[in-house]
């Protein structure tokens, strides 16, 4: 079966950075990236600023009409996968989102904590 962004992953992404996709669940089959022939979801080596951008946005645009955007966008902030656009994010707005999330925990036990202690 073929998996979300399969072809680059094959011919381009060097083996250490292949992510673990049968943790990933059934979601891949739905994937609308299948089959990346474009290239759009993990950046070439040396890929200009500009060219970045817009490759990233047409790779967004075509999570956005994917069916399962959610469960691969929680796919890829749980793994971490640490390249590539994943649900509709890059590499760096995951990084933000998990900041995020982890500011919040610590936030919530702090909290915990000082309601436990009365
Ligand atoms: S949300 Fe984007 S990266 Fe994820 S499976 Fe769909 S098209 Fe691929």
């Amino acid at each position: 079966m073929l998996q979300p962004h399969q072809p680059l992953l094959d011919a381009a992404v060097p083996p250490q950075r292949i992510p673990a996709r049968d943790q990933a669940g059934p979601w891949h089959s739905e994937a609308v990236c299948r089959r990346d022939e474009a290239g759009l979801f993990f950046a070439p080596s040396k890929e200009p600023t500009a060219a970045r951008l817009s490759r990233e946005e047409a790779a967004k645009r075509v999570c956005a009409r994917c069916p399962v955007m959610v469960e691969c966008r929680e796919h890829a902030l749980l793994q971490p996968e640490p390249y590539g656009v994943w649900g509709g994010l890059t590499a760096a707005e995951r990084r933000v989102v998990l900041a995020r999330r982890r500011r919040r925990e610590a936030e919530l036990q702090r909290a915990v904590r000082v309601a436990a202690a009365g």
